[in-house]
């Protein structure tokens, strides 16, 4: 099952397990304490044969020490008192201390030295990564609608002004803080507070930016400008994404967990038993600051430095390789998932079709004219944000269409309103059948939009939808790759054969209510091992994204509910982004495990080594600075080494 865990309070930002304030950019300030220690190693180097007193010499290290050496120390004391003994800022401050009692002090300076050079150069990669979120997320153009007089004006949400009152339409997120003033509506409020149900609110309720309506049309008084309003949102976004942990991290703290120990029982016994040794067979000399050398060699090599700098690495050149791209990859566990991805459902409408309607033609009951049926139908789809609508609106002049009141959208149904009293419905066959009206059906391949008010059947408008260009290449793309792909809509089921057959597209269902899609879904996860995507962009699409292993959403045209409930987004709606997304998973995790194994290896043999007494403590922080540089390298150039 996918990992859509938070933080256990759920404010994103309570994460013991990172050290790190990853979302604060690195400064020049950080730099300054390993040049001072640099410097004073290299001075205290170069000229240790000019001071001859020991105590002199012991200071200066101290100092050289301590501006690296002090925040590992202080890392290592607060571990302690979490009640975690084996840190690797433990294994760090023993190791280095125990490097000056053994009188070897550059070489204590220099582990940490080198430490802090990684964590910086980490720290680097993880604030570009970072950057390029930010900025993907600043792309999507947010707007507000303002009523003001009897106009609605569609506005930057900065251009609002506090007590001004806004319209957000049944799919849309709220764009600035305020004051509930409709009667009654149902959010989704899972970007804030990581609640999954949604919350019903109330007239005079608090609403918050960045929450999601799900059903009626709602007026909302906003009581804070858009800057107080809008930041809380990007930033827990991003703070999620970057805390979100992937497998193989996870992998690494537990086994840290593990290691440490038993590296630190080892060590102990490399300094003890040659002791014993010694007891038993009195020829053999102990020599005991030789194997206390050799056991504290042996667990500064074993410092998991570079795979800890390493692998949430490998995860943050991932997803700002993504980012490039165009692809919002909400976490690097989801990196991984994409990277086995054996199955691909697609919905239809705005994600292997453009979105973009054109009216073909307008078939009015007995009794209606073309335009009243068109004119009723458009008062009430100006308030979706479904293609469909917005394709209808578009033929009109919105300023000539109906007051309409108490508007429910149902999700991949239509829209239920009223108009002078009367109630309207507008949207797919099922939404009036369900009501016992009797419906037109023409068997062609154009999706059709129904009305009927006060229960009497006012006729249909006929459109036609295009598919993206880069549709079939693809997906040709992906079925070379073997994955199975699946259609899954709800429009008309001779609309759906009929593309199913141009895309050559198998399984596919058509006339699925937004139940159905979920049903189907669950049975595809079920059946087998699969792993699925599913990619999608409607109002009706957001609990199968939430559902799949991988939702993928598309970022231009998708419904804000859509977006939120992804794990991937799109910016550009291309489909030809998803065989890159695929592509840049399966780099990362190669990469990833190349780390992994590279590090174990180096460790491994220097540990040997070392332990045979043909280590010096200097080869061992060599190994791992290596190593650690490296991986660095390695998890950095994913940006540069995915061709698509
Ligand atoms: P798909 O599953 O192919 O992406 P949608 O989920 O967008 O399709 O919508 C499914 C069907 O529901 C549409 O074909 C349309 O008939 C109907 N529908 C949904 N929303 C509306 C709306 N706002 N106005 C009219 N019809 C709608
Ligand atoms: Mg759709």
């Amino acid at each position: 099952m996918k990992e859509k865990e938070n933080s256990a309070c759920g404010c994103g930002c309570c994460c013991h397990e990172s050290t790190h304030e990853h979302t604060s950019p690195v400064g020049w300030r950080a730099y300054i304490a390993p040049l001072v220690s640099f410097l004073l190693l290299i001075v205290g180097l170069v000229g240790q044969h000019w001071v001859e007193h020991p105590q002199i010499r012991l200071a200066w290290y101290i100092l050289a020490y301590l501006p690296v050496g002090l925040p590992v120390l202080k890392e290592s004391w607060e571990s302690i008192r979490e009640g975690e003994y084996f840190s690797e800022f433990i294994l760090m401050s023993i190791a280095t201390i125990g490097a000056f009692i053994i009188g070897e002090y550059p070489e204590g300076v220099a582990v940490m030295l080198f430490y802090t050079i990684g964590e910086l150069l980490q720290d680097k990669a993880v604030d570009r990564a970072t950057r390029h979120i930010r900025e993907l997320l600043d792309v999507r153009p947010e707007q507000a609608t303002v009523i003001r007089g009897e106009q609605r004006i569609v506005l930057h949400p900065s251009e609002v002004q506090k007590d001004e009152i806004i319209e957000v339409k049944p799919g849309e997120r709220i764009a600035l803080d305020g004051i509930l003033a409709s009667p009654h509506v149902s959010l989704d409020t899972a970007a804030l507070t990581g609640e999954s149900l949604p919350k019903e609110l109330t007239e005079g309720a608090e609403v918050l930016a960045g929450m999601i309506v799900l059903d009626n049309v709602i007026r909302v008084r906003v009581s804070r400008p858009y800057a107080d309003s809008a930041l809380s949102r990007i930033l827990s976004m991003v703070q999620e994404a970057t805390e979100r942990k992937a497998p193989a991290e996870l992998f690494i703290r537990h086994f840290a967990r593990v290691y440490t120990p038993i590296v630190t029982l080892l060590a102990t016994l490399i300094i003890a038993l040659p002791f014993l040794y010694s007891w038993f067979v009195p020829s053999f000399t102990y020599i005991w600051q030789d194997w206390l050398y050799r056991g504290l060699v042996f667990l500064v090599i074993s410092c998991p430095c570079a795979l800890v700098i390493s692998i949430p690495l490998g995860y943050f050149g991932g997803i700002g390789a993504a980012s490039r791209q165009g692809i919002l990859c909400k976490g690097g566990n989801y990196l991984d998932l994409l990277s086995k991805i054996d199955t691909i459902v697609f919905d239809k409408t705005g994600t292997l079709t453009k979105g973009q309607f054109s009216v073909r033609h307008i078939c009015p009951a007995a009794g209606i004219t073309s335009d009243q049926l068109l004119h009723t139908i458009a008062s009430v789809e100006r308030f979706s944000v479904h293609p469909i609508a917005k394709a209808i609106v578009n033929t009109t002049d919105v300023d000539q269409l109906s007051p309409v009141d108490n508007i429910t959208e149902k999700g991949g149904f239509g829209l239920i309103a009223t108009i002078a009293g009367k109630q309207v419905m507008v949207g797919k066959a099922q939404l009036l059948e369900m009501e016992g009206i009797a419906v037109d059906h023409e068997d062609t391949a154009t999706t059709h939009v129904h009305c009927a008010m006060d229960g009497r059947y006012m006729g249909y408008i006929a459109l036609e939808d295009t598919l993206k260009e880069d549709a079939s290449d693809a997906l040709q793309r992906l079925r070379q790759w073997g994955l199975s792909l699946h259609l899954l809509s709800g429009d008309r089921t001779s609309t759906v054969a009929q593309l199913a057959s141009r895309l050559g597209i198998r399984h596919f269902l058509g006339d699925l209510l937004p139940a159905d899609k979920v049903n189907h879904l669950t049975q595809l996860q079920q059946s087998s091992s699969r792993c699925v995507a599913f990619v999608g962009d409607g109002m009706n699409d957001a609990p199968v994204l939430a559902l799949s292993h991988v939702g993928i959403a598309m970022g231009g045209l998708g419904t804000d509910v859509a977006i939120e409930a992804a794990d991937v987004v799109i910016q550009t709606d291309q489909l030809a982004k998803i065989p890159a997304a695929i592509a840049i998973g399966r780099k990362t995790r190669q990469i990833i495990w190349q780390n992994i194994i590279l590090a174990f290896g180096i460790k491994i043999v220097i540990l040997l080594l070392s332990t045979a007494g043909y280590a010096s403590l200097w080869a061992a922080v060599f190994a791992d600075v290596g190593v650690a540089l490296l991986a660095i390298l390695n998890a950095v150039s994913i940006q540069y080494r995915i061709k698509i």
